[in-house]
């Protein structure tokens, strides 16, 4: 059916993120030694401004999340909503800010892949097991649970059965608890990401929520970027709700959060380390720089917090 060929498209978006993500990091933009297990090969080259949005993106993820770990001291979970074949957890690991357990959520053909890797390849699976305590570790093929990691398929649209699934896998409501949607709700309907957003809020008494995806795309930069994914027969469903920042953050503070920020990705740009800016600015010839503002201006990063247990989290900026 069409709503099949249009899951399977934003199914396949998760490599797109792969690929260009492997791509930046063999150019040296970060460090991820995992990806590399995900994506065989670099692949063709990309745009250096799309390296440099990517770099930014990563970088302002990585900022607010890790804030939120060390704000909590690593007593908190984690719930990558649409994860894809992200590499965070492996990353947490190996800095010491492993929270007590990370949660993955993606559609059961992507975790099916997934697992597949992480079965494969040790280096993927060792932390796993080292994190592991008992001989009661959960690996088949569509699901992973073990004491510090679970991975599980499920719509993120349906979310009784992600409530269910999820408390199956020992979620702890009580504990501070940070939700990442990378890319992800803007291809879902604005009733579906709210239903989620709204979830969130009641599900937890302490929690973050960071949402990345594009912003003012009612201009005619980005209709061309519509136009692009729609011809990829990617259906941007939710793109009403990324109007502008003012919008992105009224969603969270119209669905029981208590505080939210937006920020375009030039912003986001402009506030990362000049240090290592300035490094990765080197590592590429860029003529075009309006090119690279215009696109950084139709990405944003909004995160929202409700703090009952006093944590502090809702000072957690860029
Ligand atoms: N967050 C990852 C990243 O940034 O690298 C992957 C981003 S990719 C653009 C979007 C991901 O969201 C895909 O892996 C896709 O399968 C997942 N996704 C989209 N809609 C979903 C839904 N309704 N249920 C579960 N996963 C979904």
């Amino acid at each position: 059916t069409d709503s099949d060929t249009a899951d399977e498209a934003v199914r396949a978006t998760c490599d797109d993120a792969t690929t260009c993500k492997r791509f930046a990091t063999s150019k040296g933009y970060w460090k991820d030694p995992y990806m590399q297990y995900f994506a065989r090969s670099v692949g063709e080259r990309k745009a250096p401004e799309i390296n440099r949005g990517y770099y930014a993106r990563v970088q302002g993820m990585n900022h607010l999340l890790d804030a939120f770990i060390r704000k909590t001291e690593c007593d908190c979970q984690v719930i990558n909503l649409g994860a894809g074949l992200d590499t965070t957890f492996w990353r947490l690991k190996e800095e010491n800010l492993l929270p007590r357990k990370f949660f993955e959520i993606d559609f059961p053909t992507v975790v099916a892949r997934k697992i597949h890797n992480i079965k494969k390849k040790p280096p993927l699976s060792k932390p796993i097991i080292e994190t592991h305590s008992t001989d009661s570790l959960l690996l088949d093929a569509h699901s992973l649970d073990s004491d510090r990691y679970c991975i599980i398929g499920a719509d993120l649209r349906d979310i009784s059965t992600l409530d269910q699934k999820l408390k199956k896998f020992q979620l702890n409501q009580e504990l501070p608890t940070m939700l990442l949607s990378e890319c992800v709700l803007v291809y879902m309907t604005p009733s579906h990401s709210s239903n989620i957003i709204h979830w969130a809020a009641e599900s937890f008494h302490t929690a973050m929520f960071i949402n990345y995806e594009q912003v003012n795309m009612s201009d005619r930069f980005g209709q061309v970027m519509i136009e692009n994914l729609q011809r990829r027969q990617c259906n941007l469903a939710g793109v009403e709700a990324c109007q502008s920042l003012e919008s992105q953050k009224e969603r969270f503070l119209k669905s029981g959060w208590e505080h939210a920020d937006a920020l375009d990705m030039m912003t986001v740009y402009s506030m990362l380390p000049q240090e290592d800016v300035a490094r990765i600015e080197r590592l590429e010839f860029l003529d075009e720089k309006e090119l690279l503002h215009q696109l950084l201006q139709h990405y944003s990063i909004c995160w929202a917090t409700k703090d009952k247990l006093n944590l502090g989290i809702s000072y957690i900026t860029l």
